[in-house]
């Protein structure tokens, strides 16, 4: 279903495109040796490359020229062997140098695609228009002193991959599905950590309106949304901003705007710079980047399993459904959780457990799966006992709350509780006849046709046996005698 905002005059659709900065992890800075890390004192990563000292010459770092590529193979873009490093020119106090290191026309990385998946199921494709690399400026700091503003450089210089989508994007839950998917590609090839709260991922958001069939509109950019719910709050706000100043009989000015969360809206910053108002040019100090097609394969043929690739391998292999295969992908580490669990074991059962249970109480706990209470190999354990009939389904769940609070193993939790079911038949049987004779009225209805009352009886056996009778035995010896 399309995504639409009623206005006076008729239905409008929102047209977006992002552009997303993406901190590269690497040890070092794009063309220095200083720390690229974060934090740190201020100014204790800055080499006299990173100040900006007269005579110093930058020196490209490798390692970031195979992440940006690793990062265009996971977008499955085009890789470009050749590529160039141009000056972005303007005056700012972060920036020592007077110009910031950028690709303008020659990025490294070209066309694209990123698979975004909707809530009603819906697959989209957005388009992937390019990925360059560029340098981080260094931190302007306001809030320390009364009079005074003081400069850290320690991020001046780090690497970015900046991706620009196409204007593909239809609707505050697409933006919001392609940031997510994005950040999960970045962290699966541990080419970016994504951590937005950190400032290591930041989207500018470009945003135009146009009526169903219309050529695109007039857009507006706004600057440095740093989470995924703000990013979608601020399309909706600009938008609708839009649309009445398109319905007064106004018109939207291309610039660049805030989101200012608190109130709600977007403010405009400045009208839009264009390019020739930063005097790009080819940057002297370097020569064009050309990078062999041999080394591209070879990373590729490094990349580990990509989350599209992942999710469907898991619904082939295991047979399960692809919602379930979604969610068990969204992390790396939780996949390698759940496949550790399936491994010899009823992989639907397990994705069952590891979906439901074990989300459920990592949810409660405030953990991730990086910290979970109850390992692999403890979850797969009690499976275990479920398989060879030890304890049903039933007894399975009061074991897994006492794993999670004691953090014993399902074993030794059976046996001190003594939970393990009951299988002998005699026992069964003389539960069940004790339960049909306490019942006479209930068995005379079902004889005369009300077959619900089963669930019932299962039920009243299952109560007199403490839950730890086998389900199984007990409905083959119910349907015996009724
Ligand atoms: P700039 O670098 O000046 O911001 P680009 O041409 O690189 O300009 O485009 C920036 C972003 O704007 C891209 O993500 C693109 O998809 C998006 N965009 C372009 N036209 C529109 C439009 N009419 N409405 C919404 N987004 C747009
Ligand atoms: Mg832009």
């Amino acid at each position: 279903m399309s995504y639409t905002l009623e206005g006076r005059t008729g239905t409008w659709e929102i047209v977006v495109g992002l552009e997303v900065h993406a901190q590269v992890i690497s040890h070092s800075k794009l063309f220095s040796g200083a720390s690229a890390s974060y934090g740190g004192e201020p100014n204790t990563h800055v080499s006299l490359v990173d100040a900006g000292f007269p005579g110093m010459l930058p020196v490209l770092n490798h390692e970031c020229v195979a992440q940006a590529i690793r990062t265009g193979l996971g977008l499955r873009a085009r890789i470009n062997l050749e590529s160039r490093f141009d000056r972005k020119n303007y005056f700012y106090a972060d920036l020592p140098t007077g110009y910031q290191i950028s690709q303008f026309t020659h990025p490294i990385v070209g066309e694209g695609t990123v698979e975004i998946e909707l809530s009603d199921g819906t697959v989209r494709h957005i388009g992937i228009t390019r990925l360059h690399m560029e340098q981080d400026a260094g931190k302007s700091m306001h809030d320390q002193d009364p009079t005074r503003s003081f400069i850290d450089l320690n991020r001046a210089g780090v690497a970015l991959m900046e991706i620009v989508s196409e204007p593909d994007i239809r609707s505050p839950e697409e933006a919001g599905a392609y940031l997510r998917k994005l950040r999960q590609i970045l962290r699966y090839l541990g080419t970016c950590d994504g951590n937005m709260e950190e400032g290591s991922m930041r989207a500018d958001v470009n945003v135009s309106v146009r009526k169903a069939g219309e050529p695109f509109r007039t857009r507006c950019e706004i600057k440095n949304v740093n989470s995924i719910r703000y990013v979608m709050h601020a399309i909706e706000v600009e938008a609708t901003r839009q649309i009445e100043v398109w319905e007064d009989g106004g018109e939207v000015d291309q610039e660049t705007r805030l989101f200012d969360p608190s109130r709600n809206e977007t403010r405009s910053l400045r009208s839009k710079e264009d390019a020739h108002d930063y005097r790009y040019f080819p940057d002297p100090d370097l020569l064009p980047l050309v990078v062999e097609q041999a080394w591209v394969d070879e990373l590729e043929r490094e990349l580990p399993e990509l989350p599209d690739d992942k999710r469907d391998r898991f619904i082939r292999q295991y047979g399960i459904p692809r919602y379930d295969a979604s969610v068990l992908v969204a992390e790396q580490a939780i996949a390698d959780y759940y496949e550790e669990v399936a491994k010899g074991r009823d992989a639907r059962l397990a994705a069952n457990w590891v979906t439901g249970d074990l989300f459920g109480a990592l949810n409660r706990t405030g953990r991730s799966i990086q910290d979970t209470p109850i390992s692999a190999q403890a979850l797969g354990g009690m499976l275990d006992l479920m398989a060879d009939g030890t304890i049903n389904g039933k007894i399975a769940k009061e074991v897994f709350e006492d794993m999670l609070e004691t953090g014993d193993s399902a074993a030794d939790i059976v046996e001190r509780k003594g939970l393990k079911q009951v299988t002998d038949t005699g026992a069964i049987d003389a539960a069940v006849a004790d339960v049909l004779a306490r019942n006479a009225d209930k068995v005379e209805e079902y004889r005369g046709g009300k077959d619900r009352l089963f669930g019932f009886f299962v039920g009243q056996v299952m109560k007199a046996m403490a839950g730890k009778a086998n389900p199984a035995i007990v409905n083959e010896a119910l349907k015996k005698v009724l």
